[in-house]
């Protein structure tokens, strides 16, 4: 099936690490039954509290390349050592049921998925400064003072693919930037209904 058949888009959204993207997940998840998320598979092991098929699907190197040959992902990539990729098989299938489907991903798997999925919803989201960055990715408690610069770096780099984002959301305050990403989506809904009922006029004479 051609991506322009598919009733819902993929919704990506990136960031560095530390900005808030899973939390911002989590709360739209809990708030909106129309939203749904893509799981993720990972080479990196589990951190804890964290179940396998709910937060990642945790693979096994040979798995995950053995995965990247068989085509089951719609986007892969290497982030922080790390092998992570979106399943394509659960994404094309609720994308068929209309579903607008959360992708929670680093910049070079977006912009593959922007390539694959043209009409794909493209948000990144931003931290208020570098410093309050640092110290969101300290306070989390989960890893090293090395893990933590490395990930102050990738996020340099992060930034740098910004541009090639529809839209901007400036993670100041958890409740702001939960309704701005969910107004973007009830706006770029709107603007495809038009579209739709434009193509298909339902008999509706006035439009
Ligand atoms: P973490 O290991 O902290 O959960 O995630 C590290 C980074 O990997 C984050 O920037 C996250 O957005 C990214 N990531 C998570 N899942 C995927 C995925 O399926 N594909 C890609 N390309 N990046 C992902």
């Amino acid at each position: 099936m051609s991506s322009s058949a598919h009733l819902g888009v993929p919704v990506v959204l990136s960031g560095p690490s530390g900005v808030g993207k899973t939390t911002i997940r989590n709360q739209l998840l809990a708030r909106y039954q129309d939203i749904v998320a893509s799981v993720s598979a990972t080479t990196r092991p589990p951190r804890p509290g964290e179940a396998h098929g709910k937060d990642y699907l945790f693979l096994s190197e040979e798995a995950f390349q053995e995965g990247i040959r068989g085509g089951m992902f719609a986007e892969h990539a290497e982030v922080h050592g790390r092998w992570y990729g979106t399943p394509r098989g659960p994404l094309e299938e609720r994308l068929e049921q209309g579903a607008d489907v959360l992708l929670v991903i680093d910049v070079q798997g977006g912009l593959q998925v922007k390539e694959a999925y043209p009409e794909a919803l493209m948000i990144f989201l931003l931290p208020p400064s570098r410093e309050e960055l640092h110290r969101r990715l300290s306070g989390r408690g989960e890893d090293s003072e090395e893990t933590i610069a490395l990930r102050m770096k990738n996020a340099e780099w992060e930034m740098t693919f910004s541009q090639r984002y529809d839209y901007w959301v400036l993670n100041r305050s958890l409740e702001e930037a939960v309704s701005q990403v969910r107004a973007i989506l009830v706006a770029d809904r709107c603007r495809r209904e038009r579209a739709r009922v434009r193509l298909s006029r339902l008999g509706l004479s006035w439009l």
